[in-house]
């Protein structure tokens, strides 16, 4: 980003679009036809659609056949609640559009860290059969990686389904589905530098899924509805992009450690548990997120507090309550998440309105 322009650290709500991205899309737009007619530019849009569709399988390890395209992952994780038989039972810790997809289901919790706990799994799957277990990959507010392939062996020796919220882990740290396990996935493209609106429920191509959209036979009769051509190549050609994570995962790492050096009782929520590469939930004691939000905003750094991707919303946190975090600590945590547009001049800049902002407050 421009030194003058906002510092922009909030990729885990949603990633600047990729130049490439921005053309591919356009180009797709410009060219148009609907996958479904069975003239020639009808099949050539449906080979550019079949096209994208390879390229996510290839990505998670699944079959091509196995790939819904829809409008974003909350579609997508209630398409998997909705469609599955079974008792659902979800971590504590996911996305709303997990959480209340269904009535009824079942949470599962999660240890201090944020990591699934497995035994806790185990006794309730032995209670709840059939069942759906859904845990995200990687969590929007901590950046905790679960266990995936552990909870897939759980899940599979009870006899149950695994459907795992992938969106914050795709395009970051290595996903694929058929060495995890995984039965379905969920991802989404615009936390990836792809357009926002697209997304796929990937599947195990022997799964019948139950559709939400019916009156059409799109998408192998599982989501009804003129496809999102260009959003489909816009989210396959966001997943060909290259960001080096391993230098964004530095200078996260050097943002905890300076402020924590500068904040008194500050902390990093889930550090001693693996973790995303971008994401750093930080806690300040005795200076409310909201506060830290404004005051970074004014110095055009752009930050959320807890999981404000919906609507602005700053109230407390089901995930850092569900970790056991007191309220009065939770409701002190800021959200800094890097992606593909960060620099280190960001981070600097980070630290340098976090410093003015902390020695304001706690002198
Ligand atoms: N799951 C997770 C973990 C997310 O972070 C988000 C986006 N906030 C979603 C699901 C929903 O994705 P979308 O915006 O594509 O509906």
């Amino acid at each position: 980003m421009s030194p003058i322009g906002p510092v922009y650290l909030d990729h885990n709500a949603t990633t600047p679009v990729r130049p490439e991205v921005v053309s591919a899309v356009a180009e797709a737009l410009a060219i148009g036809g609907n996958p479904s007619s069975v003239h020639a530019a009808g099949r050539a849009a449906r080979a550019r659609l079949e096209a994208a569709r390879s390229t996510v399988a290839a990505f998670l390890g699944a079959p091509v056949e196995g790939v819904v395209f829809t409008s974003g992952a909350t579609e997508a994780n209630n398409l998997a609640l909705l469609g599955l038989p079974g008792r659902k039972l979800v971590s504590a810790i996911e996305h709303p559009s997990v959480l209340e997809a269904v009535t009824g289901s079942i949470s599962v919790p999660v240890t201090a860290d944020g990591l699934v706990d497995l035994e806790g799994l185990e006794s309730l799957l032995a209670l709840h059969r059939p069942a759906l277990v859904s845990v995200m990959a990687a969590s929007n507010e901590t950046g905790v990686l679960q266990p995936i392939g552990a909870i897939s062996r759980a899940v599979h020796a009870a006899g149950a389904l695994l459907h795992v919220d992938a969106v914050q882990a795709i395009g970051r740290v290595p996903f694929d589905m058929t060495a995890l396990a995984v039965d379905l996935c969920s991802v989404s493209a615009h936390k990836i530098g792809g357009p926002p609106g697209i997304g796929a429920l990937v599947l195990r191509s022997d799964l019948d899924l139950a559709p939400l959209a019916r009156g059409g036979g799109q998408e192998r009769r599982r989501r009804a509805g003129t496809e999102n051509l260009a959003g489909a190549i816009g989210l396959a050609t966001a997943l060909c992009a290259v960001t080096d994570w391993p230098r964004i995962a530095q200078w996260r790492d050097r943002l905890e450690r300076e402020a924590l050096a500068i904040a008194a009782g500050a902390c990093v929520v889930g550090v001693a548990a693996p973790r995303l590469p971008n994401t750093t939930c930080l806690v300040t004691p005795g200076i409310a997120a909201q506060t830290q939000l404004m005051a970074l905003d004014l110095e055009g750094v752009c930050v959320s507090a807890g999981a404000a991707c919906s609507s602005g919303r700053v109230g407390p946190s089901h995930v850092l309550a569900a970790l056991g975090l007191p309220a009065e600590l939770a409701r002190c945590a800021i959200r800094v998440s890097l992606g593909w547009t960060t620099t280190e001049a960001d981070v600097d800049r980070f630290l340098d309105a976090y410093l003015r902002l902390v020695r304001r407050i706690q002198g």
